[in-house]
């Protein structure tokens, strides 16, 4: 996956400027950044949902899977109804097959029957994630997919994560503002702030840009926007 120059105007508002990165097959990548930075602006450009005012993007063959940050399910379906429909919808060619699959990979078998809305906040995140992953794309996108869930709830969403970028090879961008979080499971973050893209690297190699020793990943990362004005 990756953009080349994108730039986007919401009116007069350059919400993305130039911005270039590239993800590989596998990489879980972050993207981190204040409020308004950008990120939604971005993942939603590679997800197809908008169109860069310039630049370009590529994205893996098939569709890119995309979680938002608003599920667009429906609570008063259950959890198998779920699935099936958006098999439906996104034309998947072996529904049933695929919301197997899914209720396999959520550990949600049990629960299949049960209006959605019943369940857990991680456990309607986990069938918000796999809704982005029936297609078995090789690329996902997420839009803060642990904000409002617990530790423990948190752990369960991002071994669903890992997992499918360690098992399956899958590129996956995800946004959040939990920082701690992109340190624990990313590979690289990004760092956007006011649609300018300030860093790219390892959350070590963030640690490092900032050079003295702060007390932890998220200090850094405040005393490294501070220290590029922002
Ligand atoms: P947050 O962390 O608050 O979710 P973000 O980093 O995801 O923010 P975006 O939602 O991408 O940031 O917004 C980037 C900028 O573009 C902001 O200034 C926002 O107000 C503006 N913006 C986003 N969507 C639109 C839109 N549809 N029309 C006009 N301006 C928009």
């Amino acid at each position: 996956m990756r953009a080349d120059a994108v730039s986007k105007f919401y009116g007069q508002r350059e919400a993305l400027k130039s911005v270039s990165f590239a993800a590989e097959p596998g990489e879980v990548v972050a993207l981190i950044g204040p409020n308004g930075a950008g990120k939604t602006t971005l993942l939603s450009i590679l997800a197809g949902l908008q169109e860069a005012s310039s630049g370009s993007i590529s994205v893996e063959r098939g569709d890119v899977g995309w979680v938002p940050q608003q599920a667009a399910v429906y609570r008063k379906l259950s959890v198998g109804e779920n699935l099936r429909l958006f098999a439906r919808l996104e034309g998947v060619a072996d529904h049933e097959a695929a919301v197997e699959r899914m209720l396999a990979l959520t550990g949600l078998h049990e629960r299949a029957r049960d209006e959605l809305g019943t369940l857990s906040g991680g456990n309607q995140q986990r069938v918000n994630i796999a809704i982005g992953l029936l297609a078995d794309p090789p690329a996902l996108l997420l839009d803060e997919p642990s904000s409002s869930l617990d530790p423990r709830q948190r752990a369960h969403v991002w071994e669903l994560i890992s997992g499918r970028a360690q098992e399956r090879g899958t590129t996956v961008l995800f946004s959040t503002h939990d920082v701690g979080e992109a340190e624990r499971y990313a590979d690289r973050v990004l760092v956007l702030a006011d649609g300018e893209l300030l860093f790219e690297g390892s959350p070590v190699a963030l640690e490092e840009a900032v050079g003295s020793r702060e007390r932890d990943f998220e200090a850094a990362f405040v005393r490294f926007l501070r220290e590029r004005g922002h």
